[in-house]
């Protein structure tokens, strides 16, 4: 089922030249979250890949990580945490900062969103830099957790996020 997942991706992914800025291209995987059958089909299998024992909660980075670990979390019976942009949360957090191309972006989790030990599945759609993703293990970390793996939908492999996050290991349902 891995390649055929990785099919259903590849399949549901629009390239958007130029945004949100000149050179970027956008991985729009809205068409993927919109299609049912689709969506059902990669949240099955992130969880098979990992194993539903395998985790205690799940840890979403905002905002499209929202949605994959909250279908994670429902389909395992087990909770979700949002890690998210720096101010919205409203109690004594953990942050960590991280370098964007231009300027620093700002993760925050709350301070007691973990009970001690328990092992923390974390999801986002695009796995790009790999800033985003080692702030929020760090997070998950500092915060009580235990990694018990990342997952994305979408890995752009030229970026290099799977090597800054080494020797964490990284699953994505499609390398580009
Ligand atoms: P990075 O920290 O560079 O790995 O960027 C990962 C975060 O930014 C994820 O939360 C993604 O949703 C978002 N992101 C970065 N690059 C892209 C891209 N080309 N297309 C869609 N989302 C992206």
């Amino acid at each position: 089922s891995g390649p055929a997942v990785a099919e259903l991706v590849a399949g549901r992914v629009l390239d958007v030249p130029d945004f949100p800025k000149p050179g970027i291209v956008f991985k729009d995987l809205m068409p993927l979250f919109a299609d049912g059958a689709v969506f059902r089909e990669v949240v099955d299998g992130i969880i098979a890949h990992h194993g539903r024992e395998s985790f205690d909660v799940v840890a979403g980075i905002e905002a499209r990580g929202f949605v994959v670990a909250a279908a994670i979390a429902y389909a395992t019976g087990v909770g979700v945490v949002p890690v998210r942009k720096a101010g919205k949360l409203p109690r004594a957090t953990h942050s960590a900062s991280y370098a964007l191309e231009y300027g620093e972006a700002t993760l925050e989790v709350h301070q007691d969103a973990f009970t001690a030990g328990h092992r923390v599945l974390v999801v986002d759609d695009v796995l790009a830099t790999g800033g985003t993703a080692g702030a929020t293990l760090d997070l998950v970390e500092r915060a009580g957790g235990t990694v018990s793996g990342f997952t994305v939908l979408l890995e752009l492999a030229f970026l290099g996020g799977r090597e800054r996050l080494a020797p964490r290991p990284v699953h994505a349902l499609l390398t580009v």
